[in-house]
């Protein structure tokens, strides 16, 4: 079974070619698709009932069913997926009051990286989305937010998993995304947790993607502790892709930095980060860490995130903390799963 989602504009025409179609319905069937938002083919009324027949038989229409929407008191929502196989993946939308409207994706169901303080990665890998999978979450709030008469204007590949580790299937959903659903490579961010020869790869694709990176402590022995990864690409070979990237991309690197009380949010820390970033076009977003089962740490209160948002910004770096968003619906990477999991285990559907 072929799923849409999968197929770029280029596999829509050899699809139809291989079928024995004119060239011009692979442009038909796409704006039915990410203009029309139509998920059955039933409504595709432009194509010959025999086309649509074939179609119904031999390919479909995305693949994700909702298992839980949670809707937050501040706007944001979530939604758990079952994918085909039974996977489940989280998918988060977050409207600001500037208008904007993020859907932070998944790239993976679980993570096989494994850093201690990440719910997704607690629960160990499962396997690589496909194109399609990663294209439907964001073609689906697209469709949500025209439908409402609203647009969907941003998408960071955030979510569960690490979209470096799954290069193909995201490099060719980044396209679907750009291409396809029509979001502006300007507002699409890719976050890895530092897989550095992909960082080099991805520089020359020619993408105006932002990178972000998840760095959260510049001192080796103490990231290798956090983030696993790290003992295969410490921090100076990290440091020299980001660098790298800025140059090839002319894009400001962002850093994700989770601040975790007492162990990486004090005024030394803070001088530390500010000289390893020295002379790097970027921006740190602070993060203030969501507590995980798994994970003995805690939050960085509101003052001691300020202070060391005040010793960044003297010494040049920009940066700020991010508010938390959907808190009360577990909207941390991994958590909404972590806490499904959690109550299925407690109560087996009979
Ligand atoms: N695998 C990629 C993208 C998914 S994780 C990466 O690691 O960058 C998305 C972001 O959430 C990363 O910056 C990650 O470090 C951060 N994160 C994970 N668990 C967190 C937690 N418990 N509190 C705060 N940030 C967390
Ligand atoms: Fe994977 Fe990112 Fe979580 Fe690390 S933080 S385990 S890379 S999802």
């Amino acid at each position: 079974m072929i799923d849409l989602y999968d197929l770029d504009e280029q596999g829509l025409r050899d699809l139809m070619a291989a079928w024995g179609q004119p060239a011009f319905r692979a442009g038909q069937i796409r704006r039915w698709l990410y203009e029309h938002d139509v998920t059955d083919v039933d409504e595709m009324t432009n194509l010959s009932k025999a086309l649509r027949a074939r179609l119904a038989a031999e390919t479909r229409i995305g693949s994700l069913a909702v298992d839980i929407e949670q809707p937050s008191r501040d706007g944001t929502i979530k939604r758990l997926y079952r994918c085909a196989d039974g996977r489940r993946i989280e998918t988060v939308l977050m409207p600001y009051r500037s208008g904007r409207r993020t859907v932070c994706v998944s790239t993976q169901a679980g993570c096989a990286m494994g850093c201690a303080f990440c719910a997704t990665g607690q629960m160990g890998f499962e396997r690589h989305l496909t194109r399609g999978e990663i294209v439907e979450q964001v073609q689906r709030y697209a469709a949500k937010m025209r439908a409402d008469g609203d647009r969907l204007s941003n998408v960071v590949l955030m979510g569960m998993g690490e979209p470096f580790h799954n290069y193909d299937a995201v490099l060719g959903a980044i396209r679907g995304i750009m291409q396809d659903v029509g979001i502006g490579a300007r507002h699409i961010t890719v976050s890895t947790v530092g897989l550095v020869p992909m960082i080099r790869r991805f520089a020359e694709e020619g993408l105006q993607v932002t990178l972000a990176v998840s760095l959260h402590s510049v001192d080796d022995a103490h990231r290798s502790a956090m983030m696993p990864i790290n003992r295969r690409w410490p921090v100076s070979e990290l440091m020299a892709a980001c660098r790298d990237y800025a140059q090839a991309t002319g894009r400001r690197v962002t850093f994700e930095w989770a601040l975790i009380a007492g162990d990486n949010d004090d005024e030394a820390t803070a001088l530390a980060l500010a000289k390893t970033l020295r002379g790097l076009p970027c921006h740190v977003n602070l993060i203030p860490l969501n507590p995980t089962r798994g994970f003995d740490g805690r939050p960085t209160d509101d003052p001691a995130a300020s202070r060391f948002v005040a010793t960044l910004a003297e010494h040049g770096i920009p940066a700020t903390v991010r508010v938390r968003r959907g808190l009360d619906i577990d909207a941390g990477c991994g958590q909404l799963r972590d806490r499904a999991d959690q109550e299925q285990a407690a109560s087996p559907p009979a």
